[in-house]
């Protein structure tokens, strides 16, 4: 099956007894197997058919024998970080998502050695020191960077270090880590994955069956399980996740275009523009460019979001409404503002999410908000 094609049918066979063809959502947190220990149903944390059918799809999605899902994102991420143990090394991408800069810092209180590096630039294999993990957001939010994730693969096993792949900003559609030798793939599948921005999610997608009776122990350990509804929700959005990236990325690329020429926007990144300085590596690995931007806008941001009438000025990303935000104000507030500005965090960043709207509305109203602002030079 092609990728748009497990999209609709991967973990979804009809249901025995009834021919459901949608799954249908299970809710029973216990299971009867008294006297039939052989049946796998146990109890709700550890084992549900419904969670089981979108960990199908998504490990047919990543094209890997497995994947867990999770209550969040950050839960997802934080059952990664839980198999470093204090006094291993932990080499980052230094642009990363508000929420894992958190978890990192936690980590590190907790023993673990954290080194944040730009891992975009072409020679970022050769200071992978003793590294156990390297975790690579590609593209990273907000900036954009993009990682060579195969040479980064290669790098990373070199070492013996697992490389963990944040796949959230593009998602599948459009890039696949595992392909290219990423270990774990990592999801917030609150992002386009589920794709109405109605539901929280993780996910982890990966080869390995230790690693996979590991993430499984510590899940229902510490029984940070999606609910049944909500793998419902991220399942049934999935089946349209390709027809909307691809609306998305046309949208984004219009966006970047458009926005090329304005006095009062610099520093634009979308990896799909030749000026994008990772845009070949891009190209290579990404089936499309995704569908987020950024900028540094001259004027207000704050009053720049509210100009805008089809962006809601809101956090997430890669749902079916276009987002506007600036990381500096919501994103990545808590990331201290030395740090911020060091990493090319500009107060007047601005981070943009195409929906599914029409794209010339996305254009005419973006536009029109950028230039009601004026040109001023901060
Ligand atoms: N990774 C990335 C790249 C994200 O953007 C986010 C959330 O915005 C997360 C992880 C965390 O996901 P969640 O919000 O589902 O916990």
């Amino acid at each position: 099956m092609r990728f748009d094609t497990r999209l609709v049918h991967a973990g979804q066979p009809p249901t025995p007894g009834s021919a459901d063809l949608v799954p249908p959502i299970h809710v029973a947190t216990v299971y009867d197997r008294f006297g039939q220990p052989d049946r796998r149903y146990f109890y709700g944390r550890g084992e549900n058919p419904t969670r089981e059918a979108l960990e199908e799809c998504l490990a047919a999605l990543e094209e890997v024998p497995y994947a867990t899902t999770f209550a969040s994102g950050q839960a997802a991420a934080a059952a990664v970080l839980s198999l470093l143990t204090p006094g291993q090394t932990l080499v980052c991408s230094d642009d990363v998502y508000g929420g894992t800069h958190a978890l990192f810092d936690a980590a590190a209180r907790s023993g673990v050695r954290v080194t944040p590096w730009d891992l975009s630039l072409p020679d970022a294999g050769e200071r992978l020191g003793d590294a156990a993990m390297v975790w690579v957001e590609s593209p990273t939010n907000p900036l954009l960077k993009v990682t060579d994730l195969a040479a980064a693969a290669r790098a990373a096993h070199d070492r013996g270090a697992l490389l963990v792949v944040d796949n959230t900003l593009a998602g599948p559609a459009l890039q696949q880590p595992a392909t290219l030798g990423a270990d774990i793939v990592l999801h917030s599948t609150s992002k386009s994955l589920a794709g109405h921005l109605d539901v929280i999610g993780g996910a982890l997608a990966y080869h390995d069956p230790d690693l996979h009776a590991r993430l499984r122990d510590y899940r229902t350990t510490f029984g940070n399980v999606p609910s049944p509804f909500d793998c419902h929700q991220i399942h049934r959005g999935l089946k349209t996740l390709a027809l909307r990236v691809a609306r998305q990325c046309d949208s984004a690329r219009l966006l970047a275009e458009a926005l090329q020429d304005e006095p009062s926007v610099s520093a634009l990144r979308y990896p799909g523009l030749a000026s994008h300085p990772q845009h070949r590596v891009a190209e290579r690995q990404m089936r499309r460019p995704g569908s987020l931007l950024s900028f540094v806008y001259a004027g207000d941001p704050e009053a720049l979001m509210r100009r805008v009438r089809l962006f809601a000025p809101a956090v997430s990303l890669g749902g079916v409404r276009s987002l506007i935000e600036c990381p500096a104000l919501m994103t990545h507030r808590p990331v201290p503002r030395p740090t911020r500005l060091r990493l090319g965090i500009d107060d007047h960043l601005i981070r943009v999410s195409a929906g599914i709207e029409d794209p010339d509305d996305l254009v005419g109203d973006l536009l029109a908000a950028v230039r009601a602002g004026g040109s001023a030079a901060r």
